[in-house]
């Protein structure tokens, strides 16, 4: 069986703040008060995702680590639009979410895709956040056992070693009926997914990697309900939408974890 007791991994917050906000100012704003609203906690990763654009200047004097919400998987060349894992890399972004379920619908992000920007971002030293979770019809159907394992198989095919990079590997559990939606699956569900991860990653590597790599679940977190996700499934942390983009909020629910 699997080990459910995380307590020795820090804990991981996400923001993923999407389109949003709309200007510099904005930003600039929301960062301030997230930081002033935080306590400080020893065991606790805050990585903060804002749209690219903002990434540099935020970098310079936020204190937080942070990820892109997106790169391509070539390292350079005729891809107008897109950004490098390694372009990311340089500016001292340490991590990337990859296959997030709403470029999976709006921009046609395919398994094979999300695959060679999994690729990508390890040959790159860029830690993935790889998003993975069912739809309301495949929920509706029982099928989200099949749809978890198929989603995880496909992102690390022939990736034979991750061990460099295992310890920042994130794997966010985000149905997605779940998001935006204020739905929640029960600590239940969310627990058997959390071990089925486990299983597929250590079918698919060995029991060490499954143990090591941060599993977080994303959907409709609030401060109500986020401690509860984390405590009573195993999850190593969350991934946060909407919340996030109230600064206060996004500080109060980090607080519920130093
Ligand atoms: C997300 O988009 O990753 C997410 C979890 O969104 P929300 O928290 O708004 O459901």
């Amino acid at each position: 069986m699997f080990n459910n007791n995380t307590d020795n991994k820090p804990k991981i917050i996400i923001a993923n703040w999407k389109m949003n906000p709309d200007s510099f100012g904005e930003t600039d704003n929301l960062i301030k008060i997230i930081k002033k609203g935080i306590k400080k906690s020893d065991n606790l990763k805050v990585i903060i995702c804002p749209p690219a654009v903002y990434l540099s200047k935020i970098k310079a004097n936020s204190g937080f680590d942070l990820g892109i919400q997106n790169i391509f998987w070539e390292d350079r060349g005729a891809f107008t639009g897109e950004i490098s894992a390694i372009i990311a890399k340089n500016l001292k972004i340490k991590y990337t979410i990859i296959g997030h379920s709403e470029r999976r619908k709006y921009l046609n992000e395919t398994d094979e895709m999300v695959n060679l920007k999994m690729q990508s971002a390890l040959k790159n030293k860029l830690s993935p956040i790889l998003c993975i979770g069912e739809t309301l019809e495949e929920k509706k159907k029982d099928v989200t056992s099949g749809v978890i394992t198929n989603q995880l198989k496909k992102a690390f095919k022939g990736i034979s070693n991750i061990k460099y990079s295992i310890s920042n590997i994130c794997i966010a559990y985000e149905p997605v009926w779940a998001i935006g939606t204020s739905k929640t699956p029960s600590i239940d569900e969310i627990m058997s997914v959390n071990l089925l991860i486990k299983k597929t990653i250590s079918n698919l590597y060995d029991r060490e990697t499954a143990e090591k790599i941060s599993i977080l679940y994303g959907g409709s977190v609030d401060s109500k309900n986020a401690f509860d996700f984390v405590d009573k499934t195993g999850m190593d942390g969350l991934l946060i939408g909407g919340a996030s983009l109230n600064g206060s909020e996004f500080a109060r629910i980090v607080n519920l974890f130093e």
